[in-house]
């Protein structure tokens, strides 16, 4: 008799969590999905493996973001462990490593890690992973909400999926990455391809189901429609006129710093500021 993969969510402490990372429970082993981002976060979530009795047989990256990959290093701890995401997955993080220590040091010290730990197994779109009866299969989206992203979908009847941040839990989100039109894009397709029981094991917050497409949208197009009016001649008063419209469609604090740090780049990327003000 077997028994069904358990799926184990960290940090423990849900309320209030920055970010997820999963555990997967199989009969004889453990697959990790993501990371978290800091040094004591990951360090819990390795403990949660060692509490588990039974060893980590790989880890698998939802996207090339560092509160997703930032906690590799505590997580492996030292095993030679395969580490999956899609190559362009991979190559993100390798260019993109020394710019988000850059932005990282300073706000995290000595909790995000000295030393990172990179992904070091390619895979591509449509290939599975399977330990004991637990199967993932990746599905290699390109840019989406990061610069490249890889949900993983889980078992054979897809009614459950590590989505990644593609559907963030009614908290603020980052378009700093200036991929919307590809987001967009992609909530369109995934909401058509899942069935409407599907659990999304999320990046923060959840789990989502897929009613939340649309909220996902509606705040995407909320923000673009809130860079577009607000009055770019003066920049501290449109990043306050942005901040307080996404505040009005979402009232709540959870990760405004994410939603905050997009505005300008956004306004950037659709030329409105172009005049040098
Ligand atoms: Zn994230």
């Amino acid at each position: 008799m077997t028994s069904k993969p358990t799926i184990h969510r960290f940090p423990r402490e849900h309320e209030g969590a920055f970010v997820n990372a999963y555990l997967v429970e199989t009969e004889s082993s453990v697959v990790a999905v993501d990371s978290l981002l800091t040094v004591s976060e990951s360090r819990a979530l390795r403990a949660g493996v060692q509490r588990l009795g039974k060893p980590l047989q790989a880890v698998l990256l939802t996207h090339s973001h560092p509160d997703h990959y930032g906690g590799l290093t505590e997580l492996v701890a030292g095993d030679d462990v395969p580490i999956i995401a899609p190559q362009g997955v991979i190559d993100i993080i390798a260019r993109d490593d020394e710019a988000k220590e850059q932005i990282l040091r300073p706000m995290f010290g000595d909790e995000w890690a000295a030393e990172r730990t990179f992904p070091n197994a390619p895979i591509r779109d449509g290939e599975s992973v399977t330990i004991d009866d637990a199967t993932f299969t990746v599905i290699d989206l390109g840019p989406s909400e990061s610069a490249h992203d890889s949900p993983w979908v889980f078992g054979q009847d897809e009614r459950t999926v590590f989505l990644g941040d593609q559907i963030y839990g009614r908290k603020h989100c980052y378009l700093a990455d200036g991929f919307h039109e590809d987001w967009l894009r992609n909530i369109q397709t995934l909401s058509e391809r899942f069935p409407d029981d599907t659990v999304f094991h999320i990046g923060h917050g959840g789990p989502a189901t897929p009613a939340d497409w649309d909220w996902q949208r509606r705040y995407i197009e909320t923000f673009l429609d809130a860079v577009e009016a607000a009055d770019w001649s003066n920049r501290e008063q449109a990043n306050a006129e942005v901040a307080t419209a996404m505040k009005r469609f979402l009232p709540t604090d959870e990760l405004s710093f994410l939603m905050e740090l997009s505005i300008e780049p956004v306004a950037q990327q659709l030329g409105l500021l172009s005049h040098g003000h």
